[in-house]
């Protein structure tokens, strides 16, 4: 497991051994407040990056204080579990079929908000909303969701193919998109999420370049229908990571991102299809990832069928191969 993130006071860390070392003598780039920087240079820079900072004799820290890695631009929030797509859609429009009708042909989307996107640690205050109609109030169906994030290093102004992906991309990190089920549930109609999600997003204080998830590419799912021109490829993409969250401590969910039926560079190709430029940190998510195995669903609403929340005092880690943890403690609303 290796990658960079920032220290708290500034400075960028490279991970080690679960510990941390401090880049900061080698020059600018690493005695920086965010990754920005470092993301913007480029793949050729990303290389000596990462060969720098293997061989360099800094300090160390076991348990160093880390703050969010990145400058967030935009966010964005995609779809692409054909599992978890169906298993909230069998909920919330139970008479109809699971997938809507576009869901097959594009990787469907929304623009999430920035701004409140968070590192791990940082603490989960209940949301209020509009709960159901006449009702505001601390929301009563706390969820989480499990996603992989890609981070924009290198930005574009047209549309990036797939075949360009690794141009442009710097790395994955793996995000909690906290979720309020009865906010979203109510506000949803017809413009899509809104305050049930735009609270929290909390993020891994490490990402890794995607250089080093080089060995765990493997082929994604077979697509049907076979996606148009300008979104086939990038179906090696996939990525073999084992995926879990636990919950007070108990291991609740096992899954695996390589179940995702849209892969990454398919995301970035479909968001920049229209012409809509990137920016460096532009953070785009996959999506609550749900494999077909019970057990291995993404949130809680999946995986006990409606049922189950998240109480104050909960702590929710999710962990993911090679990217390490997210953590975040539930506390009651303010
Ligand atoms: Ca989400």
């Amino acid at each position: 497991m290796s990658g960079f993130g920032v220290f708290a006071d500034g400075g960028l860390a490279w991970r080690e051994d679960g510990g941390a070392v401090d880049l900061r003598g080698l020059g600018d780039v690493f005695a920086q407040q965010t990754l920005n920087a470092l993301m913007a240079s480029g793949p050729a820079a990303w290389r000596e990056a990462i060969a720098a900072a293997r061989s360099h004799d800094g300090p160390r820290t076991t348990d160093p204080d880390l703050r969010l890695p990145f400058a967030v631009a935009d966010y964005v929030d995609f779809y692409a579990s054909l599992e978890h797509a169906s298993n909230l859609g069998r909920m919330f429009r139970p008479d109809q079929e699971p997938l809507l009708p576009n869901w097959r042909h594009l990787p469907v989307g929304y623009h999430g908000r920035a701004g409140t996107v968070a590192v791990s640690g940082t603490r989960v205050v209940r949301p209020r909303g509009q709960v159901r109609a006449g009702e505001f109030g601390p929301s009563q169906r706390l969820d989480v969701e499990l996603e992989l994030g890609f981070v924009v290093g290198v930005p574009a102004s047209e549309p990036v193919s797939t075949a360009d992906f690794a141009d442009h991309v710097f790395g994955v990190v793996l995000v909690n998109d906290w979720s309020a089920r009865d906010i979203q549930a109510f506000e949803y109609v017809p413009l899509g999420p809104f305050l049930g999600k735009s609270f929290l997003t909390s993020v891994s204080a490490w990402v890794t370049p995607l250089a080093l998830l080089e060995d765990r590419r493997v082929e994604a799912p077979e697509q049907d229908p076979p996606p148009l021109p300008h979104l086939a490829g990038g179906r090696d993409w996939a990525l073999d990571l084992d995926l879990s969250i636990e919950l007070n401590g108990e291991v609740v969910s096992r899954g695996n991102a390589r179940t995702l039926y849209w892969t990454m560079p398919q995301m970035l190709a479909h968001a920049t299809s229209n012409g809509a430029a990137i920016r460096t940190g532009d953070l785009m998510a996959t999506g609550t990832i749900s494999g077909p195995a019970e057990g291995s669903e993404g949130s809680l609403i999946e995986l006990y069928g409606n049922t189950r929340f998240l109480a104050d005092g909960d702590e929710v880690v999710l962990r993911a191969d090679r990217l390490g943890e997210v953590r975040g403690r539930v506390q009651a609303a303010e």
